[in-house]
Formats: C-alpha cells, sequence, structure tokens
C-alpha cells in the first residue's frame, strides 16, 4: 500500500520552492512562531490542546462540498494525537503534534486516521514539531500505518520516510514520509507505533478473568484522576497467600510513560507466559508471587501523551513523594509496595518497570549502582540470564548509574528503599528494532516480537531461581532448554556472579545519561 514513486525527488521540489515556503509562512501566522520557540525546553503551545475532529482539509479560497481528495484528518479517539493540519499545497501537508496534556515540552506520540482518499493519491506528510531530535528515524524507523481493509499494523518502507532539520521550520527537526493511498473507501491510521489502548488492556484483562483461573486473581487497586482504574493482577499458586507463609514476590509495572506502548506488549507477554500451562510458569506460580500494574498511568495512556499525567505530570519524576490527589496511581503503587516491605513474611526481591526507548536498539536495562561489589555483581546476574533468553536482548547495552536527573524513578527510588536482596530494573525496548548475535541489519520490532520478550522475560526468572537455590532443578531436560534458550545460561551467569564488572560496564556507567 505505500508510496512507490519517487517521493525524494518531490519532497525536494516542495522544499525548495521559494512560494511554497512564503505562502506556507503566511499560513502559519503568528501562533507557529510561538511553537517553534517553545521547541525544547519552555514555552506554551496554546493552540495545539486538543485533537482535530474530523478536520477535512480543502485547498485555500476552495468553497463547496468537499471532494473526493480533500482528507479528513481524524484524532478524536482513544489514545490519538493530532493537534493541527496545515495545507501546503494538494500532495503536501503539515501536521502537528498535540502536547502533552498540561505540558507542552512533550510532543512525541502520534496517531490519527486519513479517509476521503483519492486511489492512487500520493502525499507528503510533514510531521514538523516533534521535542525531541535525536531519533531512530535516522536509523530506518518508520511510523506504522493500517486500514480498513488491511487491518494489521505494519511499518512503512523506510525509503519513504526523512528525519531533517527543516529551514522551512527554524531548522526544527522535521519527519517526512510519502505515501500512496490506494482504496478510496479505506480510513487509513498512522501512528508513532503500535498503539495499546487503556480500553485494549481492559478487553484482555477481562479475557483473563473469564477463564477463572485458580492462581490469577485481578483488583482495582485505585483509580486514575479521570476515574480509570489502575489494575493490580496477583498470579500465584493459591497456597502462598496464606498470611503465615513466607512470601518471594515479583513486582512489575509499565506504561508510567504512556507513549511507550511496547511497554504494554511486553507486560502482556509476561502476564500470557505466567497464566499459560506451560511447566516452567506452572514451577513459577509454585514458588514466586508475581504482582503486575500492566498500566500506571491509564489517564495518559487513553490520552495520547506521550510521556505525562493528565496533570502534565511525568510520574517517574515522582516516587519520592507522591500526592494522593496529583498522583493517584503512583501514590498507590508505592503505598503497596512500601507496606509490603514493612511486613516481615514478604521478601520483595524484583522490582522491574517496562519502558521503550526512542534512541537506543534492543532490550536493555538499567540498574542502580552499589558501593558493595557484591551486589553490584549480584544485580548482573538476571540481565545476563535474560540475554541468553532472548536474543532481542543486549547485555552490554545494559548499565548501572546514579544520575541526578533519575532521583524520583521507581527504579531509584525503591533501589534506595528496599533491602540489599532485592533488585530495581528499568527494562528498555527499542521503539524500533533489536540486532541479533550474528545479524548484519536491525530487525524491526513487531507486536509478537516485543510479547515474545516478554515470555522471555518471565521464563528468566525460573533461571534466576534455580541459580539461587529457591527452586530445585529436577526437570525433564526438554523444559530445561525452552524456546530458544541456552543450555549454558546458568553457567554463564553463575561465572557472573564470581567475575567483576569489565572496565567497558565501568565506562558506560559514568557515560550513560539516557532518559527513562
Ligand atoms: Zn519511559
Amino acid at each position: 500500500m505505500p508510496s512507490q514513486h519517487n517521493s525524494r525527488s518531490l519532497l525536494l521540489r516542495c522544499r525548495g520552492n521559494p512560494q511554497r515556503a512564503s505562502a506556507a509562512s503566511q499560513r502559519r501566522g503568528k501562533m507557529e512562531e510561538k511553537i517553534v520557540e517553545a521547541d525544547g525546553e519552555s514555552g506554551a503551545e496554546d493552540a495545539l490542546v486538543g485533537n482535530v475532529n474530523k478536520l477535512t482539509v480543502s485547498p485555500p479560497g476552495y468553497s463547496g462540498a468537499p471532494r473526493k481528495g480533500h482528507l479528513v484528518f481524524d484524532a478524536c479517539f482513544e489514545s490519538g494525537n493530532l493537534g493541527r493540519v496545515d495545507y501546503i499545497n494538494d500532495f503536501e501537508f503539515d501536521l502537528f503534534i498535540r502536547p502533552d496534556t498540561c505540558n507542552p515540552r512533550f510532543r512525541v506520540w502520534f496517531n490519527f486516521t486519513v479517509e476521503n482518499v483519492r486511489e492512487t493519491q500520493r502525499v507528503i506528510f510533514n510531521i514538523v514539531n516533534f521535542s525531541k531530535t535525536k531519533s531512530l528515524y535516522r536509523d530506518g524507523m518508520s511510523p506504522v500505518v493500517k486500514s480498513t481493509s488491511r487491518p494489521k499494523w505494519q511499518r512503512l518502507p523506510p525509503k519513504n520516510v526523512y528525519y531533517y532539520r527543516c529551514p522551512d521550520h527554524r531548522r526544527n527537526y522535521v519527519m517526512s514520509f510519502a505515501f500512496c493511498f490506494d482504496r478510496e473507501d479505506d480510513v487509513y491510521q498512522f501512528a508513532y507505533c503500535y498503539p495499546y489502548t487503556y480500553s485494549r488492556l481492559q478487553h484482555y484483562l477481562a479475557s483473563l478473568e473469564r477463564k477463572h483461573l485458580p492462581y490469577l486473581w485481578r483488583e482495582q487497586l485505585g483509580l486514575s484522576v479521570q476515574q480509570r482504574r489502575l489494575d493490580l493482577l496477583t498470579i500465584t499458586n493459591s497456597d502462598h497467600l496464606s498470611p503465615e507463609k513466607e512470601k518471594k514476590l515479583v513486582f512489575l509495572t509499565a506504561r508510567v510513560h504512556p507513549g511507550e506502548s511496547p511497554a504494554s506488549f511486553i507486560c502482556q507477554g509476561v502476564i500470557d507466559f505466567l497464566v499459560s500451562q506451560h511447566p516452567v510458569a506452572q514451577i513459577l506460580r509454585d514458588h514466586v508471587i508475581f504482582k503486575i500494574v500492566p498500566m500506571l498511568n491509564p489517564d495518559g495512556v487513553y490520552l495520547g501523551n506521550y510521556r505525562c499525567s493528565l496533570m502534565g505530570f511525568d510520574l517517574n519524576r515522582h516516587w519520592q513523594d507522591p500526592s494522593p490527589w496529583a498522583h493517584p496511581t503512583l501514590h498507590a503503587v508505592k503505598q503497596l509496595i512500601v507496606q509490603m516491605n514493612q511486613d516481615p513474611r514478604v521478601s520483595l526481591e524484583f522490582y522491574i518497570d517496562v519502558h521503550a526507548h526512542s534512541t537506543m536498539l534492543n532490550g536493555f536495562m538499567y540498574g542502580n549502582v552499589f558501593e558493595d561489589e557484591e551486589r553490584v555483581q549480584r544485580q548482573a546476574v538476571f540481565p545476563r540470564l535474560l540475554c541468553q533468553n532472548a536474543p532481542d536482548f543486549s547485555f552490554s547495552n545494559t548499565s548501572f548509574n546514579r544520575d541526578v536527573v533519575k532521583a524520583g524513578t521507581g527504579r531509584r527510588f525503591l533501589g534506595g528503599l528496599l533491602d540489599d536482596t532485592s533488585y530495581c530494573y528499568t527494562l528498555e525496548v527499542s521503539f524500533y528494532s533489536f540486532m541479533t548475535a550474528g545479524s548484519t541489519a536491525p530487525v524491526p520490532y513487531t507486536e509478537e516480537t516485543y510479547m515474545k520478550l516478554g515470555r522471555n522475560v518471565a521464563r528468566t526468572f525460573l533461571d534466576y531461581y534455580k541459580l539461587s537455590n529457591l527452586i530445585k532443578d529436577n526437570r525433564p531436560l526438554h523444559i530445561q532448554s525452552s524456546e530458544g534458550g541456552s543450555p549454558t545460561a546458568n553457567s554463564t551467569a553463575a561465572k557472573a556472579m564470581s567475575v567483576g564488572r569489565d572496565t567497558t560496564d565501568r565506562r558506560k556507567e559514568a557515560n550513560q545519561n539516557a532518559r527513562h
């Protein structure tokens, strides 16, 4: 379905046309001056507070009923985001991301539909107000697209995507992509990455509940500011839940950053595996309690924000002192963790917060830095084991840091709160692709490969607990080398426990300053 014509020449012709540039700047007027200046850290984009709502874009001066080919843009739906459309000419449109609610600094996620297209209509869409400058678009990332008659998301061919500093937009970074519409009756949808909405999660959780599994509980831990559910899943063999029993606990959260939709696919992969009949899952349920909050920021997800909550807070900077009215979902999760941590029978062993990364490839982790070298090495064990199980997970991208800027993150805060037998990680996955050991080109992630990473995360807990002797390995051989895993995983990780970090790791630790 994507355009096959030579879009580059078309693009260059448009950009180099001075008439087009002056006409466009007249149209944009004062408000855009403000918008462009707002790029980065400060400023406000008062004009872009809402999404376009079935906006028909006809040529300037045209009156009368819209014709086929006068595109109709819409983002008034769940997780939708498109704030404004400027007509440049019949085949080129400037598109503006609607900034996060109450926080104009963040403009990355987009998700909108286009209809009323003409068959073989070729267009160039320029997304002109990204708040980020570094981007995987330079490395081959492209937006995802689907249409009514082809409902499976796919990535656009990278050759149709350009990312550059644009002279027409005050040298702002612009992502342009060419597209050829091919079916008049289709509604086309474009997005930054595969959407995973609040409603999708609700349907998924409801379908799990209908199975009446004896080892799965769903509860409402709290409500968001806009009264959406904050769901908590507990997965374990019910024997574990009696009050007097010792409990080993793994806590997982996702979607504190609402635009990081790959985190939801990973989280669903973890859940799917843990509730399955897979022998590894059964053993894990017999020994460990899994607590999962699949969507920590349901309002942000619903609204189509990239990083913030309804009130414009980056919740992953508020772990130290969350307010029950301004950050109710974070407050509820923190309270639960603090309360569990005070129970002498509960040993909270892992906290993993799942994110997606806009400039790195592969899956990887961030961990904390400790004075105690032995603890540092123990902390490296889980990522090393995961690296053995998941071909897309990179231990060399994994790093440990103590940046001041990350002091309010879940991983950093809980790393300080919990005792030295607990491990707190951020699990990151690329918005774009992964490189495996043997690959020469990046492999773009799909919804399925994101979920597979989740399944691999889940089964890595068995390797970890076997290594720490909680679980005795009496499984049949065919289970031990399950789903692409390496039989050498445990010996490698065991070595990791005895071998100190190398200088590369130390250097990375010092240099690491990516956001999450
Ligand atoms: Zn994040």
